[in-house]
């Protein structure tokens, strides 16, 4: 399939061709002609599968490209500034040649120039939902004329402490809208929460969470936490590594090891929430231009990050909820590339390992070769495995019963 097949306007082929994208990924070939025809949507997708466009590309299509009123007609919510930047860029992308404007607003920075932007007049809005609330109140953004409302994933804003913010800005919408919502889980509170404002939406799935870790080539390293930064330097000085994304569990952390990483001569940047808006930006264009190779984050603040060629991931610390492993090594392997990641565990994370091996449904490979292998644990059964000694137990136990009942018919007391 190709994108002519979808039937959008001409100028946004020219736009996609002109981005050099050749074919619609599967959430776009699955989403755009759904939403071309009006319908709500739920989208089951992460970053990286090409969502942004499959929500933007039908959104421009649908305002028309020709005439333009000046008037917030879309709204896209997004859980984080660098991803509602993110969405922006794309929107600018796909609406080149088209008289539609579009502007995007999150907190962190000055209010006037977006409140110019807005009293301007634009067509779109993409907005993190603490600054837009904030810009309803003093009634600088009017959305009674919003015809279609993206909720961008979803499940994050749950996480993030945003739901209430959205539920708040969703009561001055109008009634008669046309709603999508994408989450790349679908946690029970979003499955309410779509219950109560997505009209018959057409459910789309892509990309069930295993199926880009398969692409994946992933490894643990057992490591005590004291040597995990040794480690991380021996990794760093030893392989071949173009550009790696490092996680650890707070910003505290995220810091302090930049800063570490730095005077050991490997120089790298500190990206998280308490960053101001100009040093995270700062950080993430080195980083994408090539500047410094490594960026330590956290994870709300690498969410959505769309950086290409990421080659590895490390996750210096295990995360605690285990969506959150997939969602990080998702980083390495954008728009169909292969990526690797490594995961130092320590004896605290272990619990954490297994509930990773659990959503994923498979093993992680173990790496015993580095110098600083803590006491590997012996592994946890996977649910598979204990479903097959279950069997072998039950099948074993049945042999039994029927020797003893043969030996008994045998010899009769
Ligand atoms: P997203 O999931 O929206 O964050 O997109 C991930 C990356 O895929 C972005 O860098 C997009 O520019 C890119 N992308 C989106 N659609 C396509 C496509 N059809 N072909 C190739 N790359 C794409």
């Amino acid at each position: 399939m190709t994108f002519r097949d979808l039937m959008l306007d001409k100028v946004l082929l020219d736009n996609i061709q002109h981005k050099g994208y050749t074919r619609p990924t599967p959430i776009q070939r699955q989403t755009i002609p759904h939403i071309i025809n009006g319908r709500d949507v739920i989208g089951c997708a992460q970053t990286g599968t090409g969502k942004t466009a499959a929500f933007a590309l039908p959104i421009i299509h649908s305002l028309g490209v020709t005439s333009h009123t000046r008037y917030i007609r879309a709204l896209v919510l997004s859980p984080t500034r660098e991803l509602a930047a993110q969405i922006g860029d794309q929107f600018a992308v796909y609406s080149r040649n088209t008289p539609l404007r579009h502007t995007v607003i999150f907190g962190g920075v000055g209010q006037n120039p977006q409140e110019k932007a807005i009293r301007n007049g634009i067509d779109i809005l993409v907005a993190t939902p603490g600054r837009l609330l904030d810009l309803i109140n003093q009634g600088v953004v009017r959305l009674n004329k919003l015809e279609i409302f993206v909720l961008d994933e979803a499940d994050r804003m749950l996480d993030m402490g945003f739901i209430h913010d959205v539920k708040r800005i969703m009561k001055v919408l109008p009634k008669q809208r046309q709603n999508l919502l994408f989450s790349a889980t679908m946690p029970q509170e979003i499955t309410a929460l779509s219950k109560q404002f997505l009209v018959k939406p057409v459910r789309v799935e892509v990309n069930p969470q295993s199926s880009t870790v398969e692409k994946i080539n992933q490894s643990i390293y057992f490591v005590d936490r004291p040597d995990k930064k040794k480690l991380l330097k021996h990794i760093l000085t030893t392989e071949e590594i173009e550009r790696v994304l490092i996680f650890t569990r707070t910003k505290h952390r995220a810091n302090n090891l930049a800063k570490q990483l730095t005077k050991a001569n490997l120089p790298a940047e500190a990206i998280h929430g308490d960053k101001s808006q100009t040093a995270r930006t700062r950080a993430l264009s080195n980083f994408r231009s090539g500047k410094t190779r490594i960026l330590v984050a956290t994870d709300i603040a690498a969410r959505g990050l769309d950086v290409e060629a990421v080659s590895h991931v490390i996750n210096f610390d295990l995360p605690n909820i285990p969506e959150s492993y997939v969602h990080r090594i998702g980083r390495t392997a954008r728009a169909g590339a292969d990526g690797i990641a490594y995961s130092f565990c320590d004896v605290d994370e272990r619990p954490y390992l297994k509930d990773i091996e659990k959503l994923i449904g498979e093993r992680v490979t173990v790496n015993n070769s580095h110098p600083y292998v803590s006491d590997v644990p012996k592994p946890e059964p996977t649910p598979k495995e204990e479903e097959k000694t279950k069997s072998n137990k039950n099948s074993r136990n049945r042999r039994r019963r029927r020797n003893r009942n043969r030996n008994r018919n045998k010899n009769p007391q």
